[in-house]
């Protein structure tokens, strides 16, 4: 993420020029922190919002904004979150199938060790925000602690390790 743009976004939101460039600028931010890592439409929202900054012209603020947003479950959305819960708790009751309580897993995503051992303790209360995650006791670690394990590209938890990690970003 490039310091400087994010600096004029967030001067933006908070000083806006217009009452419409203010809300944009905010729902842009708001987009961007609830991005996904391996969300595409992060360099698209950056292109027009640069553009903008070049330009002043409303319509390209507009674009990096309208811009759709992609969920965890694959669907992309434009409004402030995904409603797609019925493919959500799909998606949940599945993980239950496949990885119940008590499960030796091996995950991969980004930011944690390839193949990281650990065992499922359970899944979050709040199945409606945290339907694709679980709480896995990592073997590295201390405590148990939630983390994602379904995205757009599938699981991010195995039976056994997998062979490309990299792969499941
Ligand atoms: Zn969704």
């Amino acid at each position: 993420m490039n310091n400087r743009k994010l600096q004029a976004l967030r001067n933006l939101a908070e000083r806006p020029g217009t009452e419409s460039e203010g809300k944009l600028a905010r729902e842009i931010l708001d987009r961007l922190e609830r991005k996904l890592p391996e969300d595409d439409s992060e360099a698209t929202r950056w292109f027009w919002f640069e553009k903008y900054l070049r330009t002043r012209d409303m319509s390209d603020l507009e674009k990096a904004c309208s811009f759709p947003n992609y969920c965890d479950c694959g669907a992309s959305y434009r409004t402030p979150k995904c409603e797609n819960l019925t493919l959500h708790s799909k998606i949940r009751s599945q993980t239950v199938e496949l990885f119940p309580k008590g499960t030796r897993i091996y995950y991969n995503r980004w930011a944690y060790e390839p193949n990281s051992p650990g065992i499922v303790m359970g899944y979050p209360r709040d199945a409606e925000r945290l339907w694709n995650w679980m709480r896995i006791k990592f073997y590295s670690l201390k405590s148990a602690r939630n983390v994602p394990v379904y995205s757009r590209s599938g699981y991010h938890v195995s039976i056994e390790p997998v062979n490309r990690p990299e792969l499941q970003k």
